[in-house]
């Protein structure tokens, strides 16, 4: 298969809970040879900036994206947006309240894990995050670094993720309303992981949750994902075929908070074509010429 234009339309800088830098991260991709990288940091586009610099430098396409998690049980719900107009002031208002969210969230995860015994400050946890966004993964890597825990994974069984003794749930947003926020900035919504909406046991509610996003905005399904099984891929595939819905793909890529996971891999053989790039820009132009 050629690797002409490869796409990664996942990813996540130190602006929000990923090791690399902007620069870095498209450095990186330069490298393996990634022509194409959308950075899509939770909650924020204060990253976007800087890599479409590096992305000019170093003759690489950088598209503007974003995470946004919204409400959903019994997983976990995230949308993507791609290009979105990050200096739109719809998008800017909507960022700015999700930010209050996380930062009311976080002395609340420290108080919990003080009572449970853990002598941890938020001081400490900012220090990790590098004055960035400050997300779990930098609660995980103190618990670490003091022993607490012996890595990550077991700071999130054991604490963090939800049902545990720490989590503390910050999602306040409907689907609707990301979805909407996206379209208003231009973007193209799209769900990411469908895995992780642990929805798979139960078939008829998951096309029924598509259907309703669908109804909301949603333009397309990451199909590819370094999460999702190649049997799994071919099950979100036949949902986007059936629904003419756009199938995208992304690694997820963290850098060293989740070391398993490589820039540009989602499965193995798997590559994303620029025509999915060439596809979402047409249904902006529709769009617009509507
Ligand atoms: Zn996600
Ligand atoms: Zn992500």
């Amino acid at each position: 298969m050629s690797n002409a234009r490869r796409c990664d339309l996942h990813t996540h800088t130190t602006h929000s809970d990923g090791t690399l830098t902007p620069t870095e991260l498209v450095e990186l991709a330069r490298a393996r040879g990634i022509s194409c990288l959308a950075v899509t940091d939770h909650d924020t586009l204060s990253g976007i900036e800087e890599a479409q610099d590096a992305g000019n430098r170093l003759g690489l396409e950088v598209i503007s994206g974003i995470e946004i998690s919204v409400m959903f049980e019994p997983g976990t719900l995230h949308i993507l947006g791609y290009f979105v107009d990050r200096n739109s002031a719809k998008i800017r208002e909507c960022l700015a309240q999700l930010q209050e969210a996380r930062s009311r969230r976080n002395p609340r995860i420290v108080e919990r894990l003080r009572a449970d015994g853990l002598d941890i400050s938020l001081h400490e946890v900012e220090a990790e995050s590098g004055g960035g966004q400050i997300g779990r993964p930098h609660f995980a890597q103190v618990m670490v670094k003091k022993g607490y825990v012996k890595d990550a994974d077991e700071a999130f069984q054991k604490y963090l993720a939800r049902g545990a003794s720490a989590y503390v749930d910050k999602r306040t947003l409907a689907s609707r309303a990301a979805i909407q926020m996206i379209e208003e900035s231009g973007g193209i919504a799209v769900l990411a992981h469908p895995k992780q909406l642990q929805l798979d046991s139960d078939p008829k509610r998951f096309e029924d949750e598509i259907r309703r996003l669908v109804s909301e905005g949603l333009k397309g399904i990451e199909v590819y994902s370094s999460c999702q099984s190649k049997k799994e891929a071919a099950r979100y595939r036949k949902t986007a075929v059936e629904l003419n819905l756009l199938m995208t793909g992304g690694s997820d890529f963290h850098g060293a908070v989740r070391p398993a996971v490589q820039l540009g891999w989602m499965g193995d053989g798997v590559t994303i074509p620029y025509e999915t790039v060439d596809q979402m820009k047409h249904i902006i132009l529709e769009r617009k010429l509507r």
